[in-house]
């Protein structure tokens, strides 16, 4: 499934074919993804000049001055910006024409998606889409620090894993970078949110930009071939320090790592190094 990195590294590789472009035409090849293609979509944002593209949590939104497209790319979705004539195939849902610069039909924006837990909805200029509103803080950005964490974590007896997971707290941390982030922080993913100290959560937090903007760096670089077919980037893969590791040594203390279901994902931890 494309994560957080996934995503913000698909729209950098997008975002400097499209902002400045005029879209020529929308096609849709299905009514539907995950959720019905609102009208909007097709009859709106033909003729509008792309201003940018922005990522919310694991949303791309597509900036025009009537409104936005918002996409997600669910379990299997993929972008890619190709030429006019590039062939279709039997999962390529959804393509957005832009024009050259002179006025002929140009580059596509294709939208592929093999399992259709994408989407395609639309956000109208001047508000924000009621599945954007309640979202926490971006991890990436100064809004989102150990205290903000900290202050939101008292009282909750939820295991801290899947409270770093909740979107409520902070987006776009999966269950990959959450085990991560807490073997780097040395916290165990079981103990309750409202256990975990303000210094713990300044280390978490300084933990999950480093380990995502780490990936989202990787992912850079290998933006072509960045999944594998168990949904964790390749290049990320190989040097994990717990997750998919059960039973393996730690790589710092040699402890077998332990995995547990918290919420109905695989954890793993170290009982060693995380307390
Ligand atoms: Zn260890």
């Amino acid at each position: 499934m494309p994560e957080l990195p996934e995503v913000e590294t698909t729209r950098r590789g997008i975002e400097p074919h499209l902002a400045g472009r005029r879209i020529a035409t929308v096609i849709l090849r299905r009514a539907d993804l995950r959720w019905p293609i609102p009208r909007e979509v097709s009859e709106l944002l033909p003729g509008q000049v792309i201003d940018s593209v922005e990522r919310r949590a694991k949303y791309l939104l597509i900036h025009t001055g009537v409104g936005s497209a918002m996409l997600h790319l669910g379990m299997s979705g993929m972008l890619r910006v190709l030429p006019p004539d590039a062939l279709i195939g039997k999962h390529d849902h959804v393509d957005i024409v832009l024009e050259n610069t002179n006025g002929q039909r140009g580059r596509v924006l294709r939208f592929t998606d093999p399992r259709r837990f994408g989407s395609l909805l639309w956000q109208p200029f001047g508000e924000v889409h009621p599945l954007l509103a309640a979202l926490g803080p971006e991890p990436l950005t100064d809004a989102f620090a150990g205290d903000t964490l900290w202050h939101a974590s008292r009282r909750r007896s939820a295991a801290v894993k899947l409270f770093l997971m909740d979107n409520a707290n902070v987006v776009g941390v999966g269950n990959i970078y959450a085990s991560e982030a807490l073997f780097a922080a040395g916290i165990d993913p079981r103990r309750a949110a409202g256990s975990v100290s303000r210094v713990r959560y300044a280390k978490l937090a300084a933990e999950v930009k480093r380990i995502l903007a780490w990936a989202i760096e990787r992912g850079g670089t290998t933006l072509r071939d960045f999944l594998n077919p168990d949904g964790a980037p390749g290049y990320f893969f190989r040097e994990l320090n717990v997750y998919g590791r059960a039973g393996e040594p730690c790589k710092v203390c040699s402890t077998p790592i332990k995995q547990v279901v918290l919420g109905q994902r695989s954890t793993f931890w170290c009982p060693n190094c995380q307390k």
